[in-house]
């Protein structure tokens, strides 16, 4: 098909369809190349329009807040869905029970369940994604995890046909999450316990201080790089192996959490990504200990079509 058959395809939808567009806008690394196409639908409904009038041949990702992905510098092949600021409903569907679609960001989440004097969601107060991408990930902070929280999730596939499923349905562990293939989150039931909004507004702002004192801040970076192997924390390890402060170019473990890799200036993702392996390959060699990554490493590698974004 050619582009031009392909943009005529969509010419009744409502959202918003750039082509090229440099991913590295759209990631908290701020590195990444162009997307070949990036669509941001106008809402839900928009969406299932724009999936059922997609080739079956095409290649699709979704992208929440780019918080977990180092996109490759030579970008990504097909099309990028952009839920944030696309599906954005958030609302309270029983007395205990919000309806949160998936490109609503995790701490807008946490500050309207407080405000509703619901507790239980503080924790996604301190991490800076959407919640579908808290959905893919499990993403989780002190103690508590996304789906502990979940009633039901509404599901969508390439066909743009939606589906309502239990937890049941998806294989759920420490940042894992295996549902059926070929569809993705697009809203979320969340259930919590009546409480003390005050309470909880309170905690949110200790939890966040208490982000801000362990974790850099205010520099591009993409949380945690590694997951903590079993018993064992990454930074620990990363540290006592004499990693911290060491940089590839611009990509720089950082002093203050070494787990996270900061883009310090204008790094490359090709940078970061080869930082990534040298802390992994002096890791094991010092310690025995195999890291695995916790980041979602995509894209085609190289490319002119590379730019950091500040
Ligand atoms: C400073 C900082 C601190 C962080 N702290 C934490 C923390 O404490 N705990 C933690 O768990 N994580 C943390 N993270 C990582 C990150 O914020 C989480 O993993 C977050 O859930 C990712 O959400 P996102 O919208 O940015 O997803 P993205 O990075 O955009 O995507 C991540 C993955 O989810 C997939 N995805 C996104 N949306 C959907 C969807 N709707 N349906 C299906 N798949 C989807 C993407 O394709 C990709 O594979 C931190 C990151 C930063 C930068």
């Amino acid at each position: 098909m050619t582009m031009a058959m392909m943009m005529d395809r969509y010419s009744t939808l409502r959202g918003e369809m750039r082509l090229a567009e440099p991913l590295a806008r759209y990631t908290s690394w701020r590195v990444g190349g162009p997307a070949e196409r990036c669509y941001r639908p106008a809402d839900l409904a928009d969406l299932c329009a724009f999936l059922r009038r997609l080739p079956v041949e095409e290649p699709l990702f979704w992208l929440g807040l780019g918080s977990n992905l180092l996109v490759r510098d030579g970008g990504i092949r097909g099309t990028v869905i952009l839920t944030h600021g696309a599906l954005q409903a958030l609302a309270m569907v029983e007395e205990h029970t919000l309806r949160v679609e998936a490109g609503v960001p995790c701490a807008k989440v946490a500050r309207f369940s407080a405000r509703h004097d619901l507790t239980g969601a503080e924790f996604l107060a301190g991490i800076p994604g959407t919640l579908g991408g808290a959905l893919a990930m499990n993403a989780g902070a002190w103690g508590s995890e996304t789906w502990t929280r979940v009633r039901a999730v509404e599901s969508v596939d390439r066909h743009g046909r939606r589906q309502l499923r239990t937890p049941e349905d998806y294989e759920i562990g420490y940042r894992h999450v295996q549902g059926p293939p070929g569809e993705w989150f697009v809203a979320a039931y969340l259930t919590l316990v009546p409480g003390d909004g005050a309470a909880s507004l309170g905690r949110i702002r200790q939890l966040l201080e208490r982000r801000s004192r362990t974790q850099p801040t205010g520099v591009a970076s993409c949380g945690s790089v590694f997951r903590n192997p079993p018993g064992r924390y990454a930074a620990q390890l990363i540290e006592t192996a004499g990693m911290k402060g060491v940089c590839i170019g611009a990509a720089c473990v950082s002093t203050k959490h070494a787990n996270f890799i900061l883009n310090t200036g204008k790094a490359t993702a090709a940078e970061i990504e080869a930082l990534l392996y040298e802390v992994a390959a002096t890791v094991a060699r010092v310690h025995g200990v195999p890291l695995v990554t916790e980041v979602q490493i995509v894209g085609e590698p190289g490319g002119a079509g590379s730019e950091t974004h500040e």
